[in-house]
Parts: C-alpha cells; structure tokens; sequence
C-alpha cells in the first residue's frame, strides 16, 4: 500500500516536472556548445535556435566554456528535464559515454555536432565538414603560396595542430600533411624546430595564448638567424596568437614580411587581419548548413524517418561507424572574402571595420 502511494506520487512528481520543463508541442532540443570565446560557436548555436524554432521546437542552449565536467553537467540538466533530443559539440570527444549512457537509457537521440563524439554506440548521427578536406585545402594554400609545386624553396615552415582530445584536430593535421610531407621529405619545406609529431605539435583546448608561447619559444629557439616562410595553424584563434608572436619580434614589416599563416573558421578578427596583410588564409566553414544539417537530422529521427547522410565509413567513434553529413570547406584569403562571406550574406562587409 505504502510502496503503492510512493509509486504514486512520484509519478505526480515527474509530471508535474516534466509539465513545467522543456517542452513543446513539438519537442524541445537540448543544444550543448563547448565554448563562446570562439565566434563560430555561437554563430552554431544561435542558428540551430532559429532553425530548431522555425519548425516548432523549443531549445535549450547552453555553453559549457571549455569545461569538461560542465558540459557532462549541463547535458545531465538537460536529460533530467525531459528534453527530446540532444545536439552535442563535445570539448572532449571520449568524455561522454556515462552521460550518453544515461541519455539512451531515456530514449533521448544524440547528435554529434561537428565534432565525433568518441567511445559511445549511442550517437546516431554526425553533422560536421569533411574535416581531412579542410586540412587538405590548408597545405594546398601553402603549397601554392611558395610555389612548391613548381620547385622552389627550401622555405622554413613551423605546425600547429589542434586539441588532442577533440578528433577533428588529427584529421585537419593529416590532410595538411598530405599535402606537406612530400615537400618536408625532399628537403623543399624544412621544419627548423624538428617538431613534426602530432603530440609535439598540439594545441590544448585549441588555446590561443598557448600557441602564442610556442610561437615564442620556436622563435628564440630556432628563428633568430633565421626567417620563418609559413606557419600550419589549424584554427583562427591560435592564428591570431601566432601572429601576435610574429609581430612582437618585428614581422611584418618591409624587412622582415609575414609568413603565410593559415587558419580556419573565418572568424571577424581574422578577417579583418586578412583585410590588413597579417594573417594569409582561413578556411570557411558555413555554420547556417551545419545547423541545418542537425535540425534535419533531430527532425527526421523525432519523425520516425531516416536522415540524409553522404559517408558511411569515415567516422569510426571506437564503437560503431556513425553515419554522417560531411559539408564544404572553403579556402578564404584576400581575394576572396568579399565574394564568400560578403556575398553569401554570412556577414556585412561593416562587420571588418574596425
Ligand atoms: C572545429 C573547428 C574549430 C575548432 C576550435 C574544431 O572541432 O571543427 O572549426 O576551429 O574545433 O574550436
């Protein structure tokens, strides 16, 4: 009788619960985003809102600061008050599996956003770019930049790859490299430092004042009889701390002109810095398609349909190949900005002024 009431009452309780959580006619999405100091992320996260709303879902938008232990937090909330379906950008790719166990176990659908969620069979779908392609148009750049193809060089080049728990990172480094190594093997590229292993090269959390004190220590290193040609760097907020190194030992100017320096994201101050002659390239991924692709994902599994995907054997999470929509990459640099992001409407040629 007792255990009868409890029963009860608890299921009161989870109604009540669920009666003033996250819900809507139909559903509500959890939105978990690793981190606002990169402008990309929250151009994703507003644009899933809007696109999530737009087909009568309701959202749960929270950014967890490059934190692990937030994001697990946020997830769990997100969990508890009944949300749907979740769409994730993990900061640590082999971190979630307890949580994604948790969420399976009420039957909530994850997406993987941008970045492969490792170790869990409870993913359903991945929504990113074809991030070996990104890498690949990065070395292609440099490779074109100092006419290696045509023979020249040798030219000193330095790497940077991104965070070693996030999968995305050595897919960038291995397309780069592709199109490096060949050039590094014969003597063309020469890598002064020598440190050429992912490990040696990595860039926790993807921090910018981190590359920035690499940067400075290969330049008091290696550098001071030497000039620096190109810089692999795989996103712009390590670019920009690069650069911000390069400068404070007198690059950029007449004597001494910059390197080519990568990036990725076509972030603002990277443009603009394209715009003043700093950094060279970025490549531009269009996160309006990437939020799309996850809205249409979350709306066909919560249909009961099947989503579009375009690879199926690519993204091997260390527990089963997750299906994937592997978006575009562009290459953006000076003579094409204005076309790419101006002209797509991704931003107002204002957004450079400073
Ligand atoms: C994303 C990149 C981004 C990097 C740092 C990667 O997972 O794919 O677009 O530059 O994270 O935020």
């Amino acid at each position: 009788m007792k255990k009868a009431f409890i029963l009860l009452v608890t299921m009161a309780l989870a109604f009540v619960l669920a009666a003033c959580g996250d819900s809507s006619e139909s559903g509500t999405i959890g939105i978990s985003m690793p981190t606002q100091s990169s402008e990309r992320w929250i151009a994703d996260g507003n644009n899933m809102v809007e696109q999530f709303e737009e087909l009568g879902y309701e959202t749960n938008l929270q950014y967890a600061e490059d934190v692990i232990e937030n994001q697990i937090d946020q997830i769990e909330n997100m969990i508890t008050r009944g949300v749907d379906a979740l769409v994730i950008a993990a900061i640590d790719g082999e971190a979630l599996t307890e949580v994604l166990d948790l969420a399976a176990s009420m039957d909530i659908p994850v997406i993987a956003y941008d970045r492969l969620i490792r170790g869990s069979e409870h993913v359903s779908y991945y929504a990113t770019f074809d991030n070996f392609q990104v890498g690949v148009l990065k070395g292609e750049y440099i490779e074109k930049s100092l006419g290696l193809a045509e023979g020249n060089g040798p030219f000193n080049i330095e790497l940077f790859a991104g965070s070693p728990d996030d999968n995305n990172a050595y897919f960038f480094f291995d397309g780069s490299m592709s199109v490096l190594q060949p050039y590094i093997d014969n003597g063309q590229l020469v890598v002064q430092s020598g440190q050429t292993d992912f490990q040696q090269i990595a860039t926790l959390r993807w921090d910018g004042s981190a590359a920035q004190e690499r940067m400075d220590n290969l330049l008091s290193g290696f550098y001071t009889d030497k000039t620096l040609d190109a810089v692999l760097s795989p996103y712009d907020g390590i670019s920009i701390g690069i650069i911000s190194s390069l400068k404070g030992v007198g690059y950029g100017s007449a004597d001494l002109p910059m390197p080519v320096v990568t990036g990725q994201d076509a972030e603002r101050p990277s443009i603009v810095s394209i715009i003043a002659g700093e950094q060279t390239q970025t490549i531009f991924k269009d996160t309006r398609e990437l939020a799309a692709k996850a809205v249409d994902m979350v709306d066909s599994i919560l249909k009961g349909e099947e989503a579009e995907v375009n690879d199926t054997e690519t993204y091997d999470n260390g527990v089963k190949v997750v299906p994937s929509y592997l978006l575009a990459p562009t290459s953006v640099d000076i003579t094409n900005y204005k076309e790419v992001l101006v002209g797509s409407g991704y931003y107002d040629e204002s957004d450079f002024e400073e």
